[in-house]
């Protein structure tokens, strides 16, 4: 899979990086509903959980590998033998496998959790490459807190990893310490000096613990990353991982800046949040970015009246690219009459001039009172002016 330079691979893990957070359980059946719209999106590969974890998460795995057709399926696995065989066993199934193995390799990981020195490190790493090698198609090596990791030590874990088969590393940022300047260098370090890189493809692996998630994502692929680890609505662990929609955005809206292809839909943006937010127990927030209720929602009268004459004034892509269905105007007291006859127009109303004046003066009332105006209060006020009209013919 590295025949072109330029294209980035998308690897999702909502159902493993994210499902692992709070509020974000998943049943299977949810699992294989989600799968089924990633693969729609377009990304390359899903990793669908952690087989050996739980028979839950074994079983989800297998009914992804069963039931979705496309995307390369990968499995989480610790250096671990038993591990490395459940994987297998539930991934068997796909087309295309692979299992994602992870280590600890930060001085602080292997003192206190691992309880391991760095040789016996190096030799776990050496020989779940070469078992997970037998097992499935392909072999992902991520060194865990490896933005913590000594460099000279995180070159030789990764060389170790190269030499016995893998061919995706991972440099996973797994408490979203770095920062993109940082970040970028660990790839080019590790690009230069550590034998066969130019063979593999080396992977992003953020959390936003910062807010800086995407930001270290896009410094990794300007310094030759060529596949991002990411979720939807950018749900994961603590602050969550980087945000799937935001790199496919920043890639569509900056190709000068980003001039990468991928094989993301982007008008399946929003749909998947949305489908995400009905499976999961809360949504994006409103400010979020592009898929947030409020990110195309413009207020101040001045913007309205600028996104109605010419989208390009205010916005930096049209909703329509992202899949949201139709400029979401939330109607505010900053709202001019030409945004609510807009508004109506939308709901299918068309109104005299006089009925106009008449709905934008109690508009402006209720805005006085009400933060923001909604759909079904705007038909409440028409629904008033038509009683009123019709009580006015009666007297
Ligand atoms: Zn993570």
């Amino acid at each position: 899979m590295s025949a072109n330079h330029d294209r980035v691979y998308f690897f999702d893990t909502t159902l493993r990086d994210g499902e692992q957070s709070p509020g974000c359980s998943m049943n299977i059946d949810e699992k294989l509903r989600l799968a089924a719209q990633l693969t729609t999106l377009g990304v390359d590969i899903i990793e669908a959980g952690f087989a050996i974890a739980s028979d839950g998460d074994f079983e989800a795995v297998k009914a992804v590998a069963t039931q979705i057709q496309g995307p390369t399926i990968a499995s989480l696995s610790r250096c671990k033998r038993e591990d490395i065989e459940a994987a297998g066993r539930a991934l068997a199934p796909a087309k295309r496998t692979r299992i994602h193995l992870f280590l600890s390799c930060s001085d602080l990981h292997l003192e206190y959790k691992l309880r391991i020195s760095r040789e016996q490190a190096l030799e776990q790493a050496d020989e779940a490459v070469r078992l997970a090698g037998q097992v499935v198609d392909e072999v992902e090596f991520s060194p865990e807190d490896a933005t913590r990791t000594d460099p000279d030590f995180l070159c030789k874990v990764v060389g170790v990893a190269i030499n016995a088969g893998a061919k995706i590393i991972n440099i996973p940022d797994t408490v979203g310490y770095t920062v993109p300047e940082e970040y970028a260098a660990t790839f080019r370090m590790l690009r230069e000096k550590v034998p066969g890189a130019d063979k593999v493809i080396f992977s992003a692996h953020c959390h936003d613990d910062l807010g800086l998630a995407v930001a270290n994502t896009f410094a990794a692929v300007q310094a030759g990353a060529r596949q991002v680890e990411c979720t939807i609505n950018g749900i994961g662990e603590r602050a969550g991982n980087a945000a799937l929609e935001e790199i496919a955005a920043a890639i569509m809206v900056r190709p000068d800046k980003y001039p990468y292809s991928s094989n993301i839909v982007t008008t399946e943006l929003f749909p998947t949040s949305q489908m995400l937010g009905d499976i999961i127990s809360f949504r994006p927030s409103p400010n979020k970015a592009i898929v947030g209720a409020n990110a195309f929602a413009h207020e101040a009268g001045i913007h309205q009246h600028g996104v109605l004459a010419n989208p390009l004034t205010y916005e930096i892509m049209t909703p329509a690219s992202v899949g949201v269905s139709h400029n979401n105007i939330v109607l505010g007291k900053h709202s001019g009459r030409r945004a609510l006859e807009h508004r109506l127009h939308q709901l299918g109303f068309k109104l005299t001039r006089e009925e106009l004046d008449e709905v934008y003066h109690r508009f402006t009332q209720l805005a006085d009172k009400k933060k923001n105006i909604y759909e079904q209060d705007l038909l409440a006020l028409i629904r008033d002016e038509a009683a009123a009209v019709t009580l006015g013919s009666e007297e």
